[in-house]
């Protein structure tokens, strides 16, 4: 091997280097040093509860019994979520809850190409019926505050990863909704109503598609609905939803 073949060689672990010298690898959730980016640290990573089956086929919310393949949740029996089918990799915890506030607000994206993993185990069946990755949008308002769309970069990461094609741009938030954590389920539900839009412009890309939506946290599904029927109204065959966690109450 030549001196240049060899400089050229190590040129990737000089990269990786120069990136450790200036952001030491930390856990993405508790800020404890680890040794490499993007891992956890044993504590935090011993603590997820990946969601796994049984669960619900259609919100995807695990069952705490086993039951019978294609059983459904007492709420999708009694409010259908007009996305088809959604799943998630992790229980919202308080380990998750910070990582995902790292994610979110402090640009910690050297997880990402492990929360794609996730997102790719978690989904294996949807990817496989899907034709185009989107994200969740956020309100341009919040974007300009925030700069960058989380969801977005955890799309990005997936598609990435499988090769699927990743469309942004494409579904509008066109009214800012409030936080959501303290509201009900009604008050989600009108909050989220007519929240989504794809402009006429964009219907075409979306005619006859199977769409993912990427989201960070899931928690009622109510915007993951009205995604789903935003993008249903402009012509997508179906819509799933895929989160990297979600909140969980076993039933
Ligand atoms: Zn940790
Ligand atoms: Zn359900």
């Amino acid at each position: 091997m030549t001196s240049l073949t060899a400089f050229a060689a190590a040129l990737p672990n000089l990269g990786q280097w120069a990136l450790d010298q200036l952001y030491p690898p930390r856990c993405p959730s508790c800020a404890e040093p680890v040794a490499a980016q993007g891992h956890l640290c044993a504590p935090c990573f011993r603590s997820l509860h990946i969601v796994s089956d049984p669960c619900c086929a259609r919100c995807g919310i695990p069952f705490a019994v086993p039951m019978e393949t294609g059983a459904l949740c007492a709420d999708c029996l009694d409010h259908p979520p007009l996305y088809d089918r959604a799943r998630a990799a992790l229980v919202y915890d308080e380990v998750v809850g910070r990582l995902v506030h790292q994610l979110k607000y402090h640009d910690r994206m050297l997880g990402l190409p492990r929360y794609a993993q996730w997102l790719e185990q978690a989904g294996t069946t949807l990817l496989a019926q899907s034709d185009v990755i989107l994200p969740v949008p956020l309100h341009w308002r919040r974007l300009t505050l925030r700069r960058y769309n989380q969801a977005a970069w955890l799309a990005y990461a997936l598609a990435e990863r499988t090769g699927l094609p990743c469309l942004t741009g494409v579904l509008r938030r066109v009214r800012p909704t409030d936080p959501q954590a303290r509201k009900n389920r009604e008050q989600r539900l009108r909050a989220m109503k007519q929240a989504f839009h794809v402009q006429k412009k964009h219907r075409r890309i979306l005619a006859g598609k199977r769409v993912l939506l990427v989201d960070d946290v899931m928690t009622t599904g109510a915007t993951m609905s009205a995604c789903a029927a935003a993008l249903k109204e402009a012509g997508a065959a179906n819509v799933s939803a895929l989160a990297l966690a979600r909140t969980v109450r076993l039933i």
